[in-house]
Order: C-alpha cells, then sequence, then structure tokens
C-alpha cells in the first residue's frame, strides 16, 4: 500500500534512476505525482481504417502485421525497420527508425494500435515512426505527459496508473456545501479521471473541479497576503518633498508622473501602509517616479530599498540615482550577488548602523542577514520577474513599510484587479514629450545586407544598436547563438567596429562592464540574448534588430522594443524572421501595427499563441498546474468568491487543513 507522502521510489517500476528523474520534474512524493497532470489526451478508440481518414491526419488504426519485420541499414547508426501492417482492406507501410526493440517485439498476425499522421495517396498508405502498442493492452483515451528525454510519457503514465490503483480514496480537500454550490466532482473522481478518463467528455468535470481548487488556493493564499497589509503603520510620511525633488531633474515630470507620485504619497501620509502597484508602459518614465518618492521618504527620516530584476539592471538604477541626488547628501549603495564579501558586510553594518539611507540591489536584498535600521519603503522594479513571495519576504524586513511595485507588462484591468487583489493601482498612461514611435519593420534574412548597411549609417551619425539573438538549445543547428553571430559580424561585415556582446552565461562582472562600455558609447553595437529585455536605459541606441524574431514572444518584443526610442531621436526595431507560420508573422504583424503594450496585450490573448503576457513568469504569481488565468477568468471569478466566504468564518484555515497547506505548498514553491 502507498500513501500520499510515500515517497516516488516506493512505487513499483520506480528505482533510484528514476526518482531523480522525476524528482527533476518536482515530482518527490506519491502527492506531487498524482498532481502532475497530462498535457493533452490521445485518442485511442481506433474505431476507423484507412479509408475513413484522410491523408496527414493524426490516426488511431487497428491493424495486423502481415509479413515480418524487415531490417535495412541506411548508415552507421540509422536502422531502419520495415512493417506491414493490414487494416483488413488496406496496407499500410510503417517505417520504424533506430527502435530496435520495438521492431523485434512486432508478431506477425498480431493485432496493434497505431497512432501517429499518416501519409496516404491514392494507392498507398504509411506511417512513418507511428506509436505501436498490442491492442490487447490499450487505453481508448491516453493521457500525455510533459516528458523528459529518459522519462517518456508513456512511463510516467504506467507510474501513475500502479500509484492510483495502490492508494485508498484521496481525502477531500472541499465541503461538501462548496462542492454542491459550485457544482464540483469529488477530489479523489477528479484525480482519477484526469489522469485515466473512460472517455473524452469524462475528464472536463475532472478538470473543472482540479481548476477550481487550484485557484481557489491562490485566492486564498492572495488574500491573505492582503489581510497582513491591512494593519496600520506607524511609518507615516509628514511632509511631501517631491516638488524639490524635481529641482534635481532635467526636465520636467509629465502630469502622469506628478500623478502617480501625489497617489503615493498620499498613500503614505494616511494611516496604512501603501501598496500599489505602478503600472507604465515601457519608457514611461518610472525611475524617477521612483526616485522622487524614495527622496521624500528619505527627507522623513527614513530608510528605502529598491529592488531589480537582475545585476544589470540594479547598477543602472544606482548609476542614475546616484547622479539624481548628487545635489543632495543622500547615502546610496548598491548590493548585489557579486559584491564582494567584505563591502557586503560593510554595507549591511553602515544599513544597520542607519549610514545608508537608501539600498538598491538584486534579490540579495531579501537575504535574512540584511537588516535594516529603519526602513519605510521597498519599491520593486520590473515586478513581474519578482514572486509574491519574495515581496513578501522584502516588506516583512519593516514593520508593515510601504512596498510599490513597478511593472511594465500591461495587464488588462479586470484581470489585473484579480492577480494584483492586494494592491491599488496607478497608471502612468503618458509618454515624456519629444517621443517618437519607434518605427517598426518586418523582414526575412535576405534583408540583412540593407539591414548592416543601415546600422553602418547610424553609427557614423553617433548613434547606437542593439542586436538580439534568442537563446540557443544545445541540440539546435539551425539558428545562430548570439556567440556565433557576434564573431561572424565582427570578423566580417562589422570589422573594425566596436562590438560588444552580452550573453546569460557571462560573469556578472563582465556583463556590468560591457554594458557599461555600451552606455558610455564605447561600444556601437551590442549583439545580446535577453538579458537586455528590462529596463536597460540607453537613450543614444535608435536600432533594435532582432533576429529569428518568431522565437520571443510578444511581450519580450515589446519589452525589447522599448530599449530603444528613448532619446528624441527617431528609432527603428527590425523583426528578422524566416518563418513561413501564419500565426508567428501575424504576431510580429502586430509588434508593426501597435506600439502601445496594452493593445499589443489584447492581441495577444486574442491570438494566445505562447501567451508569454500572461505566464506565471510574466507575473511573479505561483506556478499554475491546469487552470490557465485567462482561459479560466469566470472560474478565477468564482474561486475568489468562495476564497472570501472561507476566510470570512474561518481565517486561519483551521476548518480546512488540507487547503491550508496546499496554500502554504503553492506559496513555498514560487519562483521567480
Ligand atoms: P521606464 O518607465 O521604462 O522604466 P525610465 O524611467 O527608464 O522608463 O525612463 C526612460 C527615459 O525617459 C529616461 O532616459 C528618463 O531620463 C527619461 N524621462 C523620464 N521622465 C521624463 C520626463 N518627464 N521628461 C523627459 N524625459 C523623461
Ligand atoms: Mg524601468
Amino acid at each position: 500500500m502507498l500513501d500520499l507522502d510515500s515517497n516516488i521510489q516506493f512505487i513499483k517500476g520506480v528505482g533510484e534512476k528514476r526518482a531523480k528523474l522525476f524528482n527533476s520534474l518536482g515530482i518527490f512524493d506519491v502527492d506531487s505525482l498524482i498532481h502532475f497532470y497530462p498535457r493533452k489526451y490521445e485518442d485511442w478508440t481506433a474505431n476507423k481504417t484507412v479509408q475513413d481518414v484522410n491523408d496527414g491526419d493524426t490516426v488511431c488504426i487497428k491493424a495486423t502485421l502481415i509479413i515480418p519485420v524487415k531490417e535495412a541499414m541506411i548508415r552507421r547508426g540509422l536502422t531502419l525497420f520495415k512493417c506491414r501492417f493490414s487494416d483488413g482492406e488496406n496496407v499500410i507501410a510503417v517505417t520504424i527508425f533506430n527502435n530496435k526493440y520495438l521492431a523485434k517485439s512486432l508478431k506477425v498476425y498480431e493485432d496493434y494500435f497505431l497512432y501517429g499522421k499518416i501519409d496516404k495517396s491514392f494507392l498507398t498508405a504509411s506511417m512513418s515512426s507511428p506509436k505501436i502498442e498490442k491492442a490487447e493492452n490499450v487505453l481508448a483515451i491516453q493521457p500525455v505527459y510533459p516528458a523528459k528525454e529518459k522519462l517518456t510519457s508513456r512511463a510516467i503514465s504506467k507510474v501513475m496508473k500502479t500509484a492510483l490503483d495502490e492508494i485508498s480514496q484521496i481525502p477531500e480537500t472541499l465541503s461538501d456545501e462548496i462542492r454542491q454550490k459550485y457544482g464540483l466532482i469529488s477530489l479523489d473522481k477528479a484525480i482519477r479521471d484526469i489522469h485515466f478518463p473512460n472517455s473524452a467528455d469524462d475528464y472536463l468535470p475532472a478538470r473543472k473541479r482540479l481548476i477550481f481548487e487550484e485557484l481557489l488556493t491562490l485566492q486564498l493564499g492572495l488574500l491573505k497576503l492582503k489581510s497582513n497589509k491591512k494593519c496600520e503603520t506607524s511609518l507615516r510620511i509628514t511632509k511631501d518633498y517631491s516638488k524639490e525633488f524635481e529641482t534635481f531633474l532635467p526636465f520636467t515630470l509629465t502630469n502622469a508622473q506628478k500623478r502617480t507620485i501625489g497617489e503615493c504619497v498620499a498613500d503614505m501620509e494616511s494611516k496604512f501602509p501603501c501598496n500599489r502597484l505602478v503600472q507604465g508602459d515601457v519608457g514611461s518614465g518610472k525611475t524617477a517616479v521612483a526616485a522622487s518618492l524614495i527622496y521624500t521618504v528619505i527627507k522623513n527620516g527614513y530608510q528605502a530599498a529598491m529592488m531589480a530584476p537582475t545585476e544589470i539592471l540594479a547598477t543602472q538604477h544606482f548609476e542614475s540615482l546616484t547622479k539624481m541626488f548628487s545635489k543632495t547628501d543622500l547615502k546610496i549603495a548598491l548590493l548585489t550577488g557579486s559584491t564582494p564579501a567584505k563591502e557586503k558586510r560593510e554595507i549591511k553594518n553602515a544599513l544597520f548602523n542607519n549610514e545608508i539611507d537608501l539600498l538598491i540591489g538584486t534579490h540579495a536584498l531579501i537575504q535574512n542577514d540584511v537588516e535594516f535600521r529603519n526602513l519605510a519603503l521597498v519599491i520593486t522594479d520590473e515586478q513581474h520577474r519578482f514572486g509574491v513571495n519574495q515581496r513578501a519576504t522584502l516588506a516583512q524586513k519593516g514593520q508593515h513599510v510601504h512596498t510599490i511595485v513597478m511593472s511594465a507588462t500591461p495587464i488588462p484591468r479586470t484581470l489585473g484587479l484579480i492577480l494584483y487583489g492586494d494592491l491599488d493601482i496607478s497608471i502612468l498612461d503618458e509618454l515624456p514629450p519629444g517621443r517618437q514611435t519607434v518605427r517598426t519593420d518586418v523582414v526575412d534574412s535576405r534583408y540583412h545586407k540593407r539591414l548592416f548597411k543601415f546600422i553602418k549609417d547610424a553609427i557614423a551619425r553617433g548613434e547606437q544598436c542593439y542586436i538580439v539573438c534568442p537563446a540557443v538549445e544545445e541540440n539546435e543547428t539551425n539558428i545562430k547563438s548570439a556567440e556565433e553571430f557576434a564573431e561572424e559580424l565582427a570578423n566580417g561585415e562589422f570589422k573594425g567596429y566596436n562590438l560588444g556582446i552580452l550573453h546569460g552565461k557571462m560573469k556578472a562582472k563582465d556583463k556590468e562592464a560591457i554594458m557599461k562600455s555600451f552606455a558610455d558609447g564605447k561600444v556601437s553595437i551590442l549583439v545580446a540574448t535577453t538579458v537586455v529585455e528590462v529596463g536597460v536605459d540607453v537613450p543614444n541606441a535608435t536600432i533594435m534588430v532582432i533576429e529569428n524574431a518568431e522565437r520571443f514572444g510578444l511581450s519580450t518584443l515589446h519589452q525589447l522594443r522599448g530599449r530603444v526610442g528613448r532619446g528624441n531621436k527617431q528609432s527603428y526595431c527590425v523583426l528578422v524572421s524566416d518563418t513561413k507560420g501564419e500565426a508567428s508573422r501575424e504576431r510580429l504583424m502586430t509588434m508593426k501595427q501597435f506600439s502601445d503594450g496594452f493593445k499589443i496585450a489584447d492581441t495577444d490573448l486574442k491570438l494566445r499563441g505562447p501567451g508569454d503576457f500572461f505566464g506565471s513568469r510574466q507575473h511573479g504569481l505561483p506556478e499554475l498546474k491546469i487552470a490557465d488565468m485567462v482561459e479560466d477568468m469566470d472560474t478565477l471569478q468564482k474561486a475568489q468568491e468562495c476564497a472570501k466566504d472561507i476566510l470570512k468564518s474561518d481565517f486561519s484555515l483551521s476548518n480546512s487543513p488540507a487547503l491550508k497547506t496546499q496554500m502554504n505548498k503553492m506559496f513555498e514553491k514560487t519562483v521567480n
């Protein structure tokens, strides 16, 4: 017998090695296993013959092997097996590549199910490397799990079956009352049906139940976070210094910036802590808003902290704020993962002795041993990169401190209200004057020659250029990595030019050095992976070239484009892509059509595609296993209502221990 908390290793068929593979999927015990849901299902009903299906369809056909399998060696390392099956009327020619084990197991005159794409022409039908199963042991609806190379979906499915057979009834987490009100089946049935539904309709009620439960858990966590923030604070601001701050700036603030600053200051003057999301499209000037609020807080006698998602960005904030505050006596320090240990110690001491007013940094700021004496304000920039938990941890560093999160990710308002239910929202809906829209074009790689000439002209005018390449997986040979492309350009087209390279695998110090040379204008062309994506501000850069643009989500493309058009010179974004895929082309054309992030987000919503505006990576919420924020918006609303009801009568969740455990699990695992 197995329990929900039995180690995965104790399931039949899972040894030490396999257990490790399961671990890498986040599966450690039976409980996490049964909550590892299928990505989709394959219909193996096999009630059709070759006659009934069309060329190119994915089909499942029951057929008999009619002659012994023939082996043919194509070349070293590639063996091909030719098989002939018959469905009773038509012959299906099947080829199997390199899978000797499978080929040898097939027996003449036995029945099999063939699952895969079929090629049909006038006279013949054939399938290349279909999945083949013995007819007697096939499930009609087969779950397909997000698998790994060494841990196939089929293997996961087998282990799942064993586990489900061996556990007793899965304890119910929701009260009968809730289940009735929202029309939900039992957890036990839902879990069993989501893995092994008897029919294609079976998994729908299962999905409904599990989606509801997941969103309910999420809402419970968020509502609890929110209520934690409702406590009164002693860190009240008594004087607004934003007018004084404006005199440090070389420009005047936009009305949207002034309004947002006003809203935040008003929050901090009240007796409750400020909890505000400042949403502004790329380039709307969020940094100046942050700086103004930091100034007011410090002048009121407190400390402030600002957290950025990357070292590059933290460093850049440190530099620009140091410059903005150069006429003041504010003491500012930078703390990141690569700050030397000795300096770190000094900073921590100074912080505790109140000798530092403003600490800027990466998530190193939320480590346990960083102690403030007098912290009143925490600003997190580009907050979508941070988890809800990280936000919460930093807020706990002071007594009910004011928190402001800044984000360039446009989220439709309805969704925002649910996701950020714990925050008030200010929107920077105005760009600083003199900005020109970035001219965007979609071209294919034949255009490179002209593009390079265009870049050279810009450099001759003293401007700079980014070239961004997608991250390349190890086994991909068809696209160029940033390193390869940079080398090719440095030795060819751009020989003699100052070309820099920036990619994820570089040491933080080297990245910073390159970024600094680019910011200082010493490097004219920066070839990079998406590490330049967030926040980087080099107003003299006017061209953003994105190679293999189809590889990027709309949100990333929008962020990348936001790196240019930051000064008053006309800027350009060139999306290079040879893709013929219609959906990809449509996404790229969206970029050409719109410059407003909210419009792009809406289109993304419609096109859906990779939909990365709403991936959990973007909003920093815990990763969801089965629910989808957008598609399940209705359920999200219901779950919120249900969570409110539960908390009203039982705030500590002492009557729902299972839900409480689940909530704690979900919020612990938040990754950024
Ligand atoms: P984001 O909102 O994307 O973080 P930044 O804060 O980096 O934008 O600001 C983008 C650029 O606009 C910076 O170079 C900044 O100095 C400039 N800027 C900000 N506010 C104004 C303003 N009111 N008028 C003119 N330029 C501004
Ligand atoms: Mg910014």
